[in-house]
């Protein structure tokens, strides 16, 4: 059935609505299981792209729906505002840092959010240049695709005004040396971007992922945030993250960038937000949000039935502890996958915090080719043994691991066993290399 239902679907769905890698069509889901049309169950290590933060089906979700819809199915708060979405606004400004006035705005996606921060952030400063980050995923609409230096990305020129600077990879350091990451990449912003393309006084804002995720899942050195920080501060330039994938609690804390103390001016949130609704949003000082009346509005924005969903999402993760699972089973799938590296050439890196964590595969250690097509087998031969993991990373070879919140340690050792299985089977070469090519990925 899902194989007819998939040739149904590509003769009427968009491709450029794709990425693919492998052949699967769901029909329900329940807490970290998936289920596919066939009636076969799935773990996911995905959680549809780290949006199921706090499981499917969850039934507080399902209860707040039905009695938001029943008692107010719609408004758009634009012009008629009710009082779920300024809830949801004070929770947010709760719970994120920063002694100031703050703000919120609402939108769908990561890439509406970002598409804020891409129209706002230059107006409010009066000044005209942004910076972001190579290998960045901010969004697909023309202001986020603009921020962003992903190969996504790569086909379209976006607005002039973004000079994009290399990531601190501690694992391809971009200027070659992995002690002095820190150190160069700023030296190479102040000393080289400020001095001839991108003076700071006409430098609005600088915007980073504090775990660059589709960028192949990369965690920055621990001085680096900061030193952006301090840099962003001597010359007045706001500093924006996009906690799109790894906030509101999967990297063991609410925000990435609260592991290092850090109080960005504007964090933008999407995906998990939701509970599985389209849900977006920018929690931002005051003076960002504030700098026009109308300029960034959307009918449907901040929908009661989305912030119902919304503000209790934030309160699963309060109730069920589900930050502090997210920390320590983060540790223990890390430690396990340390254990599977030893076992499996392929693997040439782990890395992560709490449950975001990137499987980088090299052709050899030493030289690190990346192994692009091993990574799909790989994934495809876990969707095969009852998992799903998608891959990410410019040289599209780093397995992502963003489940659920919720997820257990029995759910991490099975995950683990299929994942060592695929290992093992691709190094016998049990794996159909031939259906791996059928599914581009990306
Ligand atoms: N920011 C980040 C960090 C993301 O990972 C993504 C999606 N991968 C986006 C923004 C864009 O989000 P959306 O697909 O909801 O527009």
């Amino acid at each position: 059935m899902s194989y007819s239902f998939l040739d149904a679907e590509n003769q009427v769905i968009a491709n450029s609505l794709k990425i693919r890698f492998y052949p699967i069509s769901l029909k329900s889901a329940k807490g970290t299981r998936v289920t596919d049309q066939n009636g076969r169950n799935y773990l996911d290590l995905a959680a549809g792209w780290a949006v199921a933060g706090i499981g499917y089906g969850h039934q507080r979700i399902s209860n707040k729906l039905k009695e938001q819809y029943e008692a107010l199915s719609f408004t758009s708060q634009l012009s008629a505002p009710e009082p779920t979405m300024v809830s949801l606004a004070e929770k947010l400004i709760d719970i994120t840092p920063g002694d100031f006035p703050k703000k919120v705005w609402f939108g769908h996606s990561g890439s509406d959010a970002n598409d804020c921060i891409a129209k706002l952030v230059p107006l409010e400063k009066n000044r005209s240049r942004m910076i972001s980050f190579m290998g960045s995923y901010h969004g697909q609409t023309m202001g986020s695709l603009s921020l962003s230096g992903h190969p996504a990305q790569s086909r379209f020129i976006g607005s002039g005004n973004v000079v994009k600077i290399p990531y601190p990879n501690p694992y391809r350091p971009p200027f070659g040396e992995k002690n002095r990451l820190t150190d160069q990449v700023i030296q190479y912003l102040e000393q080289e971007v400020f001095k001839t393309i991108c003076p700071p006084d006409d430098t609005a804002g600088i915007i980073i992922e504090g775990i660059q995720s589709d960028g192949g899942l990369l965690v920055p050195p621990d001085d680096f945030l900061p030193r952006l920080q301090e840099v962003c501060q001597r010359y007045g330039i706001s500093l924006i993250f996009d906690e799109v994938k790894v906030g509101l609690g999967r990297t063991g804390k609410w925000f990435s960038f609260d592991h290092y103390g850090i109080v960005p001016d504007a964090i933008v949130l999407g995906k998990s937000l939701g509970g599985g609704l389209p849900m977006s949003s920018v929690v931002a000082r005051k003076e960002i949000l504030d700098v026009g009346t109308g300029i960034h509005m959307f009918t449907t924005s901040g929908n009661p039935v989305s912030s119902a969903a919304s503000l209790e999402t934030i309160n699963i993760i309060e109730d069920e502890s589900l930050i502090e699972n997210a920390r320590e089973n983060g540790e223990y799938f890390i430690t396990l996958l340390r254990g599977l590296q030893e076992k499996h050439e392929l693997i040439g890196d782990v890395r992560g915090k709490g449950l975001a964590i990137g499987v980088e595969l090299v052709e050899d250690r030493l030289l690190k080719t990346p192994a692009a097509e091993k990574t799909a087998a790989i994934c495809y031969r876990c969707y095969e043994l009852g998992m799903l993991v998608f891959y990410v990373g410019i040289h599209s070879n780093v397995i992502e691991i963003t489940p659920p919140l919720t997820i257990t340690k029995d759910d991490i050792d099975l995950a683990i066993s299929i994942l060592d299985q695929s290992f093992s089977d691709l190094e016998q070469k049990k794996i159909n290399m031939d259906l791996v090519k059928q599914y581009a990925g990306w």
